[in-house]
């Protein structure tokens, strides 16, 4: 049966004069291998996070429903309601914005943009190391602190206010998940150079790189929402060498 715990009663526990600030991010785990969560949370609770625990789908679904987290760690295979059901769930029925890092058994690209798909922003493979979450963690909730930053970018008719993280393109707003909005921002602040994969992913995720499948399906997603319902591309692929986010059509004029 489902059953709850919370980390935060941990606060009872403190030393009263080095308090413990918890002011890291609150993330809810919602996996039901308890072993594989608590790891998980005494690693955050190091960390500064608080935490809190579902083992069940529906008891993740409702909690991420009713509380305001800054992450959600949700298991893909789940008894009851499955991972992907409780993340589509939250985006639909709950119009949830709350980010989730979907943990996946399966490694094939198929099944990492399915969760993408269905309303992830990031996504782990099982076995993970536990500082490569802790570094995509920090990435989703860095999102926030980036709104205090004003100013907008534009490249051709696509633009950026990285004051309120609205995307737009020929004037259309474009929802676009924090992941794929970092690597937006390194590009257009970037262009018209081509930037390099690992540039990018040290742009985003810092020392503790992901596999090679991960940039690529955030950039599939990325191509998805800014270039393909409009009739030219602004995101090209150099291979070999890296990414380019320009409007070629204004380069090419330049140089007739
Ligand atoms: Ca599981």
């Amino acid at each position: 049966m489902a059953h709850l715990v919370s980390a935060r009663t941990n606060k009872a526990t403190m030393s009263p004069d080095r308090p413990k600030i918890r002011n890291a991010g609150f993330v809810l785990i919602v996996e039901d291998n308890v072993e594989l969560a608590q790891s998980v949370g005494i690693y955050l609770d190091q960390r500064g996070y608080a935490v809190d625990y579902a083992h069940d789908g529906m008891t993740g679904l409702r909690l991420a429903a009713d509380q305001k987290y800054d992450v959600v760690i949700l298991d893909k295979g789940l008894p009851g309601l499955d991972g992907m059901t409780v993340c589509r769930r939250l985006r639909t029925e709950h119009r949830s914005t709350t980010p989730i890092v979907m943990l996946t058994g399966h490694t094939s690209l198929e099944d990492k943009l399915q969760a993408l798909d269905g309303g992830a922003d990031d996504y782990i493979c099982k076995p993970f190391d536990l500082r490569e979450l802790g570094a995509r963690l920090s990435v989703l909730i860095r999102r926030d602190q980036g709104k205090t930053v004003q100013g907008i970018l534009a490249v051709g008719d696509l633009t950026f206010d990285t004051g309120t993280l609205e995307v737009t393109r020929a004037g259309q707003p474009i929802e676009i998940g924090p992941v794929p909005l970092r690597i937006l921002e390194f590009l257009m602040r970037e262009s018209p150079k081509v930037v390099s994969r690992e540039r990018i992913e040290r742009q985003v995720w810092g020392e503790s790189l992901p596999d090679s499948d991960t940039l690529r399906s955030h950039l599939y997603i990325l191509r998805r929402a800014i270039d393909k319902p409009f009739a030219y591309p602004l995101l090209h692929t150099l291979p070999y060498v890296g990414y380019r986010l320009v409007d070629m059509r204004a380069v090419e004029a330049e140089v007739t």
